[in-house]
């Protein structure tokens, strides 16, 4: 009997200590490719609930995908983009509070950031090298305009106030998807994760005593990293101008619109803006692409809480002042 206790008990510490340990797995999702990243270590059947964690940020990840992408005809956005111009339409409350928050940022920005960039946006094709004529944009500027946006909370309606309005909301949608994910990995007991998609990366803790090295694409060499961060806790997202793009008589036509031109952003390169939301650090990065550097480290500075690297055209790092301090 003894013995058989001593055994049990000999077992029980051996699942306890070998079953501590990261890890991580890859995926692709909304386009890109996402990855989670976490450090288990209360679990006797470590594997399995490894596996069950890794199965709720890929199926979150996906439901948010199959709701808010723009390429799937049967999503809510498309839902919404297919009636909202003739009739109000009533929307999950999921999707009336990110609408929420996006219009609370094109008004912040003044229009930088803007999701009804998408009526002229859906005409470009990157990979067929596509893109609309002056003329096409010209009319299409005119459904161009975040107040064309009618929310109403009261019956959770969407309707757009212009017939030619289309919305997209791939300049949010990641950093809420990464938002979503660590919520849920920190409800399961995890206290040390990344999650990212594509640009967009989201921190719980620390890891294990060092902090999380997220890196900073170089622009213009592929597989090279501009930066290493050492962050903890906080969430970072770049937007650059080589996510998305073709090359047409020397110029880039890329995936980040000035709502103003219905033309490509060109005023700088790569932006990432490091702050605790991961929804509102992935439209920031798109807003402050879209400012450049002297308006969009100004809009910054203003705002407490974040912090902005820009890569200007010739190739220079810019950091806000509160990385310099440090
Ligand atoms: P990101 O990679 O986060 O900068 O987001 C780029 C994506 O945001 C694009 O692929 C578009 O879906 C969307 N987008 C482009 N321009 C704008 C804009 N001016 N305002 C809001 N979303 C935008
Ligand atoms: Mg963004």
């Amino acid at each position: 009997m003894f013995k058989r206790m001593k055994l049990a008990a000999v077992l029980f510490f051996f699942t306890h200590t070998v079953s501590a340990e990261w890890f991580s797995h890859s995926f692709e999702v909304m386009g890109t490719q996402a990855h989670v990243e976490f450090w288990l270590d209360d679990s006797v059947e470590v594997k399995s609930t490894a596996k069950q964690m890794i199965l709720l940020v890929q199926d979150e990840m996906h439901r948010i995908d199959h709701a808010m992408s723009p390429y799937k005809k049967t999503s809510e956005l498309s839902l919404v983009n297919n009636k909202a111009g003739t009739e109000s339409v009533v929307i999950t409350s999921e999707l009336f509070e990110l609408l929420t928050e996006s219009q609370k940022i094109a008004e912040l920005s003044e229009g930088a950031f803007d999701i009804t960039y998408a009526s002229v946006g859906y005409q470009y094709d990157y990979r067929k090298k596509q893109k609309p004529d002056q003329a096409s944009i010209e009319s299409a500027l005119k459904a161009i305009d975040y107040r064309t946006v009618i929310l109403e909370r009261k019956n959770s309606t969407v309707r757009f106030s212009h017939p030619d309005v289309k919305i997209d909301l791939g300049g949010i949608a990641k950093g809420y998807a990464v938002k979503q994910c660590l919520e849920l990995l920190k409800v399961a007991g995890i206290k040390h994760a990344l999650v990212s998609a594509g640009g967009d990366t989201g921190l719980l803790g620390d890891r294990r005593g060092r902090p999380w090295y997220v890196g900073i694409k170089h622009p213009r060499a592929e597989e090279k990293t501009a930066v290493k961060l050492p962050l903890s806790n906080e969430s970072i997202s770049t937007s650059g101008d080589y996510e998305r793009y073709f090359i047409e008589d020397g110029v880039r036509y890329h995936h980040i619109i000035n709502p103003k031109t219905g033309d490509s952003a060109r005023k700088v390169v790569s932006v990432s803006i490091i702050g605790k939301d991961p929804t509102y650090v992935d439209a920031l990065s798109t807003t402050v692409f879209v400012k450049g550097l002297q308006e969009g480290m100004a809009f910054i500075e203003k705002l407490p809480g974040y912090e902005a690297i820009i890569i200007d055209n010739q190739q220079t790092l810019h950091v806000s002042k509160g990385l310099q301090q440090q």
